[in-house]
């Protein structure tokens, strides 16, 4: 059984095909700058062929053309028709409170999805457009799963989730925390549960994605108490490009005295804060890296406000689950930057907790361990994060049950 996973975005799309008999990825790639002039297809097959090529891509319906072209291409093909797609499983970045778990799209779902794009117009809508395309180019019978992002953190409490700002937009509006990333902490937590050899539901965790976009995760027992991120990605950590929490009355203040529209304001704290915005430098952790081993004091800074906020986080986290087995790092630079997880940790070294330096060291580019020592009062882990396996699983799971069920 092959499940064709895809994660699509406003002007990309991020796919890979899975053979479910080992899980393995036989071909994957990105379409980018969809419905620009000069877009292009870049992929990687398991037969070791890797290409980018120019292709004029207008919509997400080109897009998926030709990623159809290519799976199916006689040279770099990895299938011979598109009955060897079973199904396919999308990344759906908010499904707002009515998604606690993954599901079969059908019309309702699609319906539902679209309802929340006033909350993440740009997610909701390329999602959608996504599952709309692939509907055309790969059949109205192909059974389509959606994998909310949000899902995972639905177990969050009133206590958590709710702002404290009148109720009635939380009536009207749905404002509330509904959380990021729910693919990712779902994975790591229940691979950190396998490498500790315990039962998830006697675990206390948090668990740490750290990317582009960050998020830290609460988790007792397998399921979420608290997270970062709230009601839109760009609320928590500081991230590559934005702000994360910041006091409600800078927004303000800032739009007053800058005379700046709400779109203007959002795009400042979305595209232009961050590390970008304290470093002047970059988005990148790398960057951010390098400049700082040559002395530059804003890059320096933009590390420091990363950690302090990490170890505040994480201690406040600590608190709320009241104990702590284990903390897990992961995604770009949670899996590859020793420095951040040997500080954060060094600060949280009042509860117990050590690293053994060397295993931090190791454990980058795609390595999975423990970097704790054994004496340490609490594990830590990196685990490289695998969303698109878990969607590939959900997908695979839902379409069994289909069958079993018809
Ligand atoms: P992600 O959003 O998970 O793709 O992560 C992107 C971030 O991870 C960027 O800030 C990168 O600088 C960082 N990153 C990715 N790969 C590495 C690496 N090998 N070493 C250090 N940082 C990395």
């Amino acid at each position: 059984m092959n499940i064709l996973v895809i994660n699509s975005g406003s002007s990309s799309l991020k796919y890979q095909l899975v053979d479910m008999s080992d899980e393995s990825v036989i071909s994957k790639g990105t379409c980018e700058r969809i419905g620009f002039e000069d877009s292009f297809i870049s992929y990687k097959t398991f037969k070791g062929i890797k290409k980018t090529i120019k292709i004029s891509m207008e919509n997400h319906i080109e897009a998926f053309k030709a990623v159809k072209d290519i799976l199916l291409n006689r040279e770099c093909g990895v299938i011979s028709s598109v009955e060897d797609v079973t199904a396919i499983g999308h990344r759906v970045v908010l499904g707002g409170p009515k998604f606690n778990k993954s599901v079969l799209i059908n019309e309702d779902v699609i319906k539902s999805i679209e309802e929340f794009i006033p909350l993440a117009p740009l997610h909701n809508t390329a999602n959608i457009q996504g599952i709309l395309a692939c509907k055309d180019i790969f059949g109205k019978s192909k059974p389509q799963v959606a994998v909310f992002d949000t899902a995972f953190h639905s177990t969050m409490l009133p206590k958590a989730y709710i702002f404290p700002i009148p109720y009635e937009y939380y009536e009207k509006y749905n404002i509330r925390k509904y959380g990021f990333h729910g693919t990712s902490h779902r994975y790591v937590s229940s691979r950190c549960a396998e490498l500790m050899n315990k039962d998830i539901s006697k675990i206390k965790m948090i668990t740490c994605h750290l990317g582009n976009g960050s998020s830290i995760a609460a988790i007792d027992g397998g399921k979420v108490i608290d997270t970062s991120m709230g009601l839109t990605p760009l609320d928590g950590l500081i991230m590559g490009t934005r702000s994360g929490s910041i006091d409600p009355s800078v927004v303000t203040f800032i739009m007053d005295k800058e005379n700046l529209s709400p779109r203007e304001m959002d795009k400042i704290l979305n595209k232009k804060s961050g590390f970008l915005g304290v470093s002047k430098i970059s988005s990148d952790d790398r960057d951010i890296s390098n400049a700082a081993a040559h002395g530059n004091v804003q890059a320096m800074l933009a590390h420091d406000i990363l950690r302090y906020q990490m170890t505040k986080l994480i201690g406040g986290y600590i608190a709320a689950l009241n104990g702590c087995d284990s903390i897990v790092f992961t995604a770009g630079i949670g899996a590859n930057e020793p420095s951040h997880r040997y500080k954060v940790c060094k600060s949280l070294s009042y509860l117990g907790l050590k690293i053994d330096e060397e295993l931090n060291n190791q454990m980058i580019r795609g390595k999975e361990g423990k970097i704790s020592t054994k004496d340490s009062k609490i594990d830590v882990f990196v685990i490289p994060t695998n969303e698109e396996l878990l969607i590939a699983r959900d997908t695979k799971n839902l379409i069994e049950q289909k069958k079993c069920s018809s």
